[in-house]
């Protein structure tokens, strides 16, 4: 059906319901990348074929990663009026037990990674009762509650959807709230109220830099130009981190919904997404929740029967590291070669072919709904007072569970570490958080709160939420010797001081690979980052020597004993 008028939403709505819960038993499987890579698609045959077999009735449906990347695949089994099953590292030789405990209604207690609070209505009566330790008649009792852990400390609200909804589904994310902050906005606000909630929620960019998203609209809105754009930051060149490319395969449309939103509020009519180009699957995913979109009538020609249109196109990059800064990624949108412009103008005054242009990162735009639906009062109160809201956070390196979850601005990273990571602070011996230019901080540090400014008193920064943990077992040396190659690799050349300073550092490592090293080598390290902040180009080029200032700093006796070898 087409969406002529806001209330048209509700009948969509119905019908995503019904899917969610229906009548029978929903079955979904975890397919992003991460599931795909450990066979969930093996799993999916599997279950219909078993079905078939055993005779049993249900929805086999694809849905994204709920950040358990470690439990992959993920399985649940949900069935009106009782507890959602999640069961993980289910491999295609348990796929009969799933259907048989289908059938039974026992769990199977060995797959069984139990289930939260965090969808009471749309999904299950009873979530809790597992939580609880208590036992739901037909359910065998659980016996592990502590996983329950890993979400009852999230707080779950741009990742809201992810690994419950279908992807491809979008009547699956209506029936969860979705696009109901676009009809709010198209029926009842005027682009101004949308840039007001958005002040008041306080929100800053998700990308690194932390800018008030409320003042980057408000100057877009107010520049002057013929045509308007909004572009979401997909680029996503960090190593070690995906959550972009996650949240495209799991909840595409809560970025959309962002982007019109952003369109209405600034007075754009096209957005385009920038993709790193080997998310193939999350490209896959987006163009087609576009498409679904536009055949109901909430992207393109007067959405919902508003005066208001927008379109929303997806553009694939070489991935490189650079077009995650904003200017590089406005060359290479326009088919240049993706080097940073000079600034001023701001792209906000003269951005995408010379027209204001708001440029915001996927998971700062993924926020703007809720702020749209539930006010930017209700949004400011979560976190810290300087940071606002919630942080998606990457966690990888020397940890039990390599995860991705959503935490309130100013958790510790000893709580991410610990709770959520499963591993102990004590065999910590150092952290990095922001990607490569983030500092590489020592275990002493872990109490710190991930919060752009208690970050940025460590000398360190917030950066996509990239959290990297090293055990003992790590040469800090090596691990700065890995980051200033990162560096050499993505260094777009235009400038001296990072394309020469940058090899240079990588020549001063080497020295103390070789344990060839000196204190004056140190002392140059210090000079020539004085020069490359200062007189690079980019924030490329002026962070290059952070993470060989912080082994410096806080692992000296590293680079000694590299010394102490001549
Ligand atoms: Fe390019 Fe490095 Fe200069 Fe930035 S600092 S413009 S990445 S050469």
């Amino acid at each position: 059906m087409k969406i002529q008028k806001p209330e048209d939403l509700t009948k969509v709505k119905t019908h995503g319901s019904q899917l969610l819960v229906p009548a029978t038993v929903r079955i979904t499987v975890g397919a992003a990348t991460c599931g795909c890579a450990k066979g969930a698609l093996k799993v999916i045959e599997a279950l219909k074929h078993e079905l078939k077999k055993q005779k049993v009735k249900a929805d086999v449906v694809m849905v994204g990663c709920n950040g358990m990347c470690f439990a992959e695949p993920i399985v649940e089994v949900i069935k009106a009026g009782k507890p959602r099953i999640t069961y993980g590292h289910v491999s295609v030789d348990r796929v009969a037990d799933v259907v048989k405990s289908v059938k039974t209604g026992k769990v199977i207690e060995d797959l069984a990674l139990l289930r939260y609070d965090e969808d009471k209505p749309a999904v299950c009566q009873e979530p809790l009762l597992y939580a609880r330790g208590k036992v739901t008649a037909g359910y065998a009792k659980i016996k592990e509650y502590k996983k329950l852990d890993f979400f009852n400390k999230q707080l779950k609200l741009v990742s809201r959807n992810a690994g419950t909804i279908s992807p491809e589904r979008i009547e699956e994310y209506i029936a969860r709230g979705g696009y109901a902050a676009l009809a709010k906005a198209l029926s009842n606000m005027t682009p101004q109220d949308v840039i007001d909630e958005v002040k008041a929620s306080k929100l800053r960019g998700r990308g690194g830099a932390g800018f008030p998203t409320g003042i980057k609209w408000e100057a877009c809105r107010t520049a002057s130009g013929e045509r308007k754009y909004v572009v979401c930051n997909g680029s996503e060149g960090d190593p070690e981190i995906a959550m972009h490319r996650s949240f495209l395969e799991s909840d595409p449309h809560v970025v959309i919904e962002g982007m019109v939103l952003a369109g209405f509020a600034v007075g754009a009519q096209e957005g385009f997404i920038y993709l790193n180009d080997r998310y193939t699957l999350a490209y896959e995913r987006v163009t087609a929740a576009i498409k679904q979109a536009e055949q109901i009538g909430l992207l393109g020609e007067r959405i919902m029967g508003s005066p208001f249109s927008f379109t929303v196109k997806v553009k694939r990059g070489g991935g490189a590291y650079i077009c995650g800064e904003e200017t590089a990624l406005l060359n290479a949108l326009e088919g240049s070669f993706g080097e940073p412009r000079p600034r001023p103008p701001f792209p906000v005054q003269k951005g995408l072919f010379g027209m204001p242009t708001v440029v915001n990162n996927l998971e700062t735009l993924a926020n703007i709904p809720l702020i749209v639906l539930h006010g930017g009062k209700w949004f400011a109160k979560i976190g810290t007072s300087s940071s606002t809201g919630t942080k998606i956070v990457s966690l990888s390196g020397s940890v039990a569970q390599r995860c991705w979850v959503e935490i309130p601005m100013g958790t510790s990273v000893e709580t991410i570490v610990t709770t959520f990571g499963k591993t102990n602070p004590k065999k910590v011996k150092a952290f990095q958080t922001g990607g490569p230019s983030g500092g590489i901080l020592p275990a002493k540090a872990l109490k710190v709160k991930l919060d752009y400014d208690a970050l940025a008193k460590q000398g360190t920064l917030l950066g996509s939420g990239g959290l990297l943990v090293m055990d003992e077992s790590t040469d800090m040396v090596d691990m700065a010797r890995f980051f200033l190659d990162f560096f050499a690799e993505e260094s777009c050349g235009k400038c001296v001081p990072c394309r020469e300073g940058v090899k240079r550092l990588q020549e001063i490592v080497a020295t103390f690979l070789d344990g060839r090293g000196t204190k004056e080598h140190l002392e140059v390290v210090k000079r020539m980052n004085e020069g490359m902040r200062d007189a690079s180009f980019c924030a490329l080029g002026k962070t290059a020597a952070a993470p060989l200032l912080s082994v410096m700093q806080h692992f000296p006796r590293e680079l000694e004993k590299r010394m102490a070898q001549n």
